[in-house]
């Protein structure tokens, strides 16, 4: 094949799939752009998750009239000029890729006045190419509009995701921004719907309240810590032991005012920690690390999230030393002695990962359905399967022999050996109770708490949650909004414990919108099996006998008991021949 150079706009809209790849990527980058400019207002309204339209303004010095088409020029930028200027970056923007970008695929206005200059000026461009350049009256500062995203690249608008899941993004985007930048007021606003706002006025723990809520932000521990021999300073906030979450999503870093992803200085944080931080759960934290600018290079990514070290191994120290220091102090304030703490995270782990069975009202409360036989069958039919059940289910059959690696039953079921997974089948069980609540028309099976509980939401959900609010309160959740991203519970469905608290739900809802975040996903479907998987006895947990009796026996009477919910077997069978066979006994 002929080798050929790229036509002007091929060449343009292949750059900006660099930087450019969904409606949250533009927002980034123009409030990027915003802040370097010294802004302490942004304003950013959308429409259609950000496909149809993104509009952001600020109050920052704006672009000179002669220099408003140079912005759109690739490689143009006020902000670095020779290649030693990279090394000693404190801008956020500098390779002058953004505008270009965008403008290459999109419709893009730009308005802008400097605080000096009388009259303000706008620039039009689609496609990359400039329309019109006009004076304008306008307020100092800039207001960039970009409407139908991707409209010249049909490929690249196939994978965005659906509206809401775009504005999510967004959302989520901002939050982070507002973090990093506790000194500027963000505005995020969906059509008429206002989604997040922050105050900008330099508190740190204000910002944070504003993305986390009130509640949260008081449970927070200052982290305060400064390195003279390096320079570095290391401030922020990190939750107390007793308020972890269930992934690293609320983990926010920011090197020199740059948002980061860094898995060693998380891996750092969470080792501070040491064994306060209960298994599989993560801390919430915001932490400014401040070091000079030349020992760190911001030029590895394109996106510019990933930065590198100079000396990784020292802030590694530092980020571990600085959250020790500040668990120790806070214990010191506080007056817990060491176990005491300890027993705070036992308390965490049964409550807040759904682990105890005994206080699991599972057990306390049977609940009475008739077993679905058909269904069984019809589950059986599949080839190969028709060992288990093949005629009718009895207690009687099956008979627990042991717990094995505190994760699976061993049961004898006539001659056959299983070893039933207690995970998956406490899920299936579970999952299929959730289906009978919902088949039934009374509501009477939610518990009401015995304190109703408040719960503060990350801003970022705002958008998710009118959708998702009639089916939480159908399957028995009673969440009353009492503000923007507060609310009250009164009731949980009845699978959960009396004693649900507001982290034991705030994981079922990450759990949620991490499933939902693709736009196939069925909504009801993802309750059902967020709640089961959330809910259900985990592996490797010891299990008494009777709640291995009863997980057995509820096991046997559940329909499609032989599948979890995702599909996973709940049961392996070894038959007694193949079993004499391995051992090369002759069958007697
Ligand atoms: P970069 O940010 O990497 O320099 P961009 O393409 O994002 O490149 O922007 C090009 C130039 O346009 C910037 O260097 C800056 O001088 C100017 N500019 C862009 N947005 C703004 C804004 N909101 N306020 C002031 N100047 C801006
Ligand atoms: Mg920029």
């Amino acid at each position: 094949m002929a080798i050929r150079v790229l036509d002007k706009n091929t060449a343009e809209q292949i750059a900006a799939g660099e930087v450019i790849e969904n409606p949250a990527s533009v927002v980034k980058e123009l409030v990027e752009n915003a802040l370097d400019a010294g802004s302490t207002r942004i304003e950013v309204e959308i429409s259609g998750g950000g496909k149809s339209a993104i509009i952001v303004t600020d109050n920052g010095q704006g672009i000179s009239a002669p220099e408003v088409s140079l912005a759109f020029q690739r490689f143009a930028t006020s902000k670095l000029s020779i290649l030693d200027d990279l090394y000693n970056l404190s801008s956020l923007g500098f390779r002058g890729e953004a505008l270009p970008s965008i403008a290459a695929v999109a419709r893009v206005s730009l308005t802008t006045r400097t605080e000096g200059s009388i009259s303000g000026s706008q620039i039009i461009l689609a496609g990359g190419e400039i329309l019109k350049k006009e004076e304008v009256g306008a307020p100092p500062g800039t207001r960039v509009t970009v409407k139908n995203l991707f409209y010249n690249t049909p490929g690249r608008l196939k994978f965005l995701r659906a509206d809401a899941a775009e504005t999510a993004r967004i959302s989520a985007l901002l939050s982070e921004f507002a973090l990093a930048n506790p000194g500027v007021a963000f505005n995020l606003t969906s059509g008429k719907r206002k989604l997040f706002s922050s105050s900008g006025d330099g508190i740190l723990l204000h910002a944070i309240g504003s993305v986390y809520g009130n509640n949260t932000a008081e449970s927070m521990l200052e982290v305060n810590f400064r390195d003279r021999a390096s320079g570095c300073n290391i401030a922020g906030y990190t939750s107390a032991p007793h308020l972890t979450r269930s992934s690293r999503r609320w983990i926010t870093l920011i090197v020199n005012g740059r948002l980061i992803k860094n898995q060693m200085i998380t891996n750092a944080l969470e080792r501070g920690y040491g064994d306060y931080l209960p298994r599989q759960r993560h801390p919430l934290t915001v932490l400014h690390l401040l070091t000079p600018p030349q020992t760190i290079d911001v030029n590895v990514h394109p996106t510019k999230v990933e930065i590198r070290f100079q000396e990784p191994e020292l802030i590694r120290t530092l980020i571990y030393r600085a959250v020790k220091l500040t668990l120790q102090s806070s214990d010191q304030l506080s007056g817990w002695p060491q176990n005491t703490i300890k027993e705070a995270h036992d308390n965490v782990i049964t409550s807040g990962q759904g682990t105890g069975w005994k206080e699991s009202t599972y057990f306390g409360q049977p609940i009475h359905f008739e077993p679905d036989y058909s269904q069984i069958r019809e589950a059986c039919a599949e080839p190969g399967e028709t060992w288990l059940y093949s005629e009718s289910v009895s207690d009687g059959d099956c008979k627990l022999l042991g717990q094995y690696l505190h994760s699976y039953l061993v049961v004898q079921k006539n001659d056959d050996l299983l070893l039933i997974d207690q995970h998956a089948a406490h899920e299936r069980i579970i999952y299929q109770q959730l289906l009978n609540i919902e088949q039934s028309t009374t509501s009477q099976q939610d518990f009401q708490l015995t304190i109703p509980q408040t719960i503060d939401l990350p801003a970022a959900w705002r958008s998710k949650m009118p959708a998702l609010l009639p089916l939480l309160n159908k399957f028995g959740f009673d969440l009353e909004p009492i503000g923007d991203d507060s609310y009250i519970i009164r009731a949980v469905p009845f699978v959960l414990s009396k004693e649900t608290g507001s982290a034991q739900l705030n994981d079922i809802l990450e759990m949620l919108f991490a499933a939902l975040g693709d736009m196939t996903t069925d909504y009801r479907e993802a309750i059902l099996k967020t709640i089961s998987c959330q809910r259900a006895v985990k592996a490797k947990q010891p299990l008494t006998r009777p709640e291995m009796e009863k997980l057995l026996s509820d096991w046997q009477k559940t329909p499609r008991a032989q599948y979890c919910p995702h599909g996973r077997p709940t049961v392996i069978s070894f038959n007694r021949t193949q079993l004499e066979k391995s051992f090369n006994r002759k069958g007697s």
